[in-house]
């Protein structure tokens, strides 16, 4: 029995209705939160969201790369979102390794070197920055007077501002 199979069972009996009540894919609340893939952060909780209300985008590290610039402008541009969130996190698994380090390992394993970024990082709060102004000097997004940038701390829940 793999995890899957555990899921799928899980779905059968589990409370899932869909969304009958919300009629459109535009989230009501018009916000766009990108965040970590990390298991320990409960985005719903953390922000107190309700269903319908923000579009969540998560990758590795929370980091704002070009398909992170890519749903943001759909987010924007076709699905009315106006406000944005980057929230990093302590303890991230990001922190933990290096570029070199970890391109070395893929290409010692596969024989590629890949061409994309790892994105690590040292400092939690230089790659939230990093990726604020990524969404801020982006050509492709539209709007960009309220993009805040966070750090959420795992053990305590505390979140803070990065300015
Ligand atoms: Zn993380």
């Amino acid at each position: 029995m793999t995890a899957i199979d555990d899921l799928l069972q899980r779905h059968i009996v589990g409370p899932d209705l869909g969304a009958p009540d919300v009629p459109t894919p535009v989230p009501s609340l018009h916000l766009a939160v990108v965040t970590c893939m990390d298991a320990r952060i409960k985005v719903f909780d953390v922000f107190g969201l309700k269903h319908g209300e923000v579009h969540i985008l998560r990758n590795a590290g929370g980091v704002v790369t070009d398909d992170v610039i890519r749903s943001l402008s759909i987010s924007q541009r076709k699905l009315q979102t106006r406000e944005i969130i980057v929230m990093q996190h302590t303890s991230c698994g990001l922190a933990m390794i290096t570029e070199d380090d970890f391109k070395d390992e893929l290409e010692q394993d596969t024989g590629l070197r890949p061409p994309w970024a790892i994105e690590a990082f040292r400092e939690v709060k230089d790659s939230v920055r990093q990726s604020v102004e990524r969404v801020r000097r982006s050509p492709f997004i539209k709007y960009t007077d309220n993009v805040r940038g966070f750090v959420y701390d795992v053990r305590t829940a505390a979140l803070e501002e990065v300015h």
